[in-house]
């Protein structure tokens, strides 16, 4: 009896279709079965199915297969090539090994039959189709390539337009003469995105308070509803507005695009990321009433402290009743477990900002005493050089071992042709030990290069903290309650307020960074002021709500500014980097 042979003839995407090449599949299949002396009894074709997108599971054909084979109505199952029956590679394999088990042959009229005997041969299976899973992913990339192509032409492919943006058309036409779109930016809508994100970072705003803050001045999305705090985070994600095409992976610099300046946009995910970690455990970061609100701590017992209000009733003199609403930064473990924490249970909002405030102030006025020029050329500066020059050195040293390993590798040639004067033992031990040299250089060649880019990228770091540090120093005076509510919450880490106002407080600023404002202040204040000194620096503050504190700095020690009635002790900390 001849054998009964299917066929299944696939071609991958509607592209593949265009080609037809299922009559070449067809004509190759029916010339190997005839050659075989088979007798096909049906033939199978598929249209426009990538098999690398839909599983067996999902393809009607293959499974019409399928349950032929368990009713035993054929004997060999022939493709043309074995990445016709599927191209996904976690599952192929399973596939072809069913039909075997079920004892039918499976034959390609390119790679012969395809067995399940050994070890060997399912190894080679998975790795043939893994290359033809490499094929699909190929043909995949492919399509998107193109896609992504247009992206780096800063053209438009599809999708729905960012917010801030619109669709005109330019007359550009497509292969298929069609008009296509390009995307330009829309004033009215960018107008709200610069509001989003200015914000964001320079009035501490989440996307909650955004949002609302949105809804009130009844600015309102393209649907003519609110604009959700959701989309609100998706903005402030979207490194577009910065002026890039983004499609998938690739990014395309288009300037005119620009809504948002990239440092202004890297601000807002420093913050973001900020934020998220400190989610759960400051709820309320941001209020009305209090600068300090979420940052304050209980110098007693560690805790955060939180804002909470009282009304007291007070008579004039007149008779008239006023009612006033005062605030405190609360110690809730103070006041849930009496006894426990030693300190006091509440600190007045008012007096503990104007300390921390007077303190601020007297930073942001010893940087700005700083020259900023200088800071920035100079910052790192003999480091930099430092670690430059290392890997030069290393550089060369590396060259120098390696050059000395070619002549050892010529004299070996000389060794073994015997017009050498060295013996090979000598040559041996003098090879090894450059092995070893040169594996050591290299090692110290990554290394320095490693710390000199660890460098760069804690320099940069520091650049930028700079300038939000003059920019804050030299706005703070002149900022509304809410900018100095932001400023405060990135310059200060925590307040830590102990019984009779005992304030610690310690800066987002490392010491080593504060070190190196120091001196340049020192540096640019001499010349000018003839003896200006740090210690004195404070007395340049106007320093009303300054009085009766005492500040200790963490670098000098010693109190810089001690008035009268030293009702407060202020202490200044720094974060350690
Ligand atoms: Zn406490």
């Amino acid at each position: 009896m001849k054998k009964r042979v299917y066929t299944l003839y696939r071609v991958s995407t509607l592209g593949q279709v265009e080609k037809d090449d299922i009559p070449m599949q067809k004509e190759a299949c029916r010339a190997f079965a005839k050659a075989q002396g088979w007798e096909i009894v049906k033939e199978f074709s598929e249209k426009g199915v990538s098999g690398f997108k839909k599983s067996a599971k999902e393809r009607d054909q293959l499974q019409k297969i399928q349950q032929a084979a368990m009713a035993r109505e054929f004997d060999v199952l022939l493709v043309f090539m074995f990445d016709r029956l599927g191209r996904r590679d976690d599952e192929t394999p399973f596939v072809v090994e069913w039909f075997v088990k079920q004892g039918i042959e499976v034959w390609s009229t390119q790679e012969g039959q395809q067995r399940f005997e050994t070890h060997v041969d399912k190894l080679m299976n998975y790795i043939r189709y893994w290359q033809a899973s490499g094929e699909s992913i190929k043909t995949s990339i492919r399509t998107r390539t193109r896609m992504e192509q247009l992206t780096e032409e800063g053209l438009y492919t599809g999708g729905v337009v960012a917010y801030g943006y619109r669709l005109v058309k330019r007359g550009r036409i497509n292969k298929r003469n069609h008009e296509v779109y390009d995307v330009e930016i829309d004033e009215k809508e960018a107008e709200v995105v610069r509001l989003i994100f200015q914000k964001y970072v320079y009035e501490g705003y989440g996307a909650k308070r955004l949002c609302n803050y949105l809804c009130e001045h009844n600015i309102m999305g393209r649907n003519g509803q609110n604009i959700p705090n959701v989309s609100i985070v998706r903005m402030i994600k979207n490194k577009s507005y910065t002026g890039y095409l983004i499609n998938g992976k690739v990014e395309t610099a288009c300037p005119e695009l620009r809504i948002i300046e990239p440092e202004l946009f890297e601000r807002a995910q420093e913050l973001r990321q900020a934020r998220k970690r400190e989610k759960g455990a400051n709820p309320v970061s941001f209020s009305s009433q209090a600068l300090l609100c979420g940052i304050v701590f209980c110098a007693h017992c560690g805790n955060r402290m939180s804002l909470t209000s009282s009304t007291r009733k007070r008579i004039r003199a007149d008779g008239s009743v006023v009612r006033e609403k005062r605030f405190r930064y609360s110690c809730n473990y103070n006041v849930r477990h009496p006894g426990q924490c030693d300190g006091q249970s509440g600190y007045g909002v008012t007096k503990l900002d104007d300390i921390v405030e007077s303190v601020v102030r007297m930073k942001f006025a010893e940087i700005r005493e700083c020259s900023r020029k200088k800071l920035l050329e100079e910052m790192h500066s003999k480091e930099r050089e430092r670690i430059k020059q290392e890997v030069r050195r290393l550089e060369k040293e590396l060259e120098i071992k390696r050059q000395e390993q070619e002549v050892l590798k010529d004299e070996t040639i000389r060794v073994i042709r015997g017009t050498s004067t060295l013996d090979r033992e000598m040559l041996s031990e003098l090879l090894a030990e450059n092995k070893a040299a040169v594996a050591q250089a290299h090692e110290a060649l990554q290394a320095a290069k490693a710390e000199q880019q660890s460098l760069e990228q804690a320099s940069e770091k520091m650049r930028r903290d700079c300038d939000d540090l003059f920019t804050w120093a030299n706005v703070y005076d002149s900022a509304d309650f809410a900018e100095r509510q932001a400023i405060l919450h990135q310059f200060i880490q925590e307040v830590r307020v102990g019984r009779d106002y005992e304030v610690e407080i310690v800066l987002m600023v490392s010491l080593e960074e504060f070190e190196e404002f120091k001196a340049h202040s020192m540096v640019s204040s001499v010349g000018k002021k003839g003896q200006m000194d740090l210690k004195q620096a404070p007395k340049t503050v106007d320093c009303d709500s300054n009085a009766g504190i005492v500040i200790v700095d963490e670098i000098s020690d010693d109190p810089l500014s001690i008035l009268p009635k030293n009702t407060a002790h202020a202490r200044i900390a720094y974060c350690e980097r």
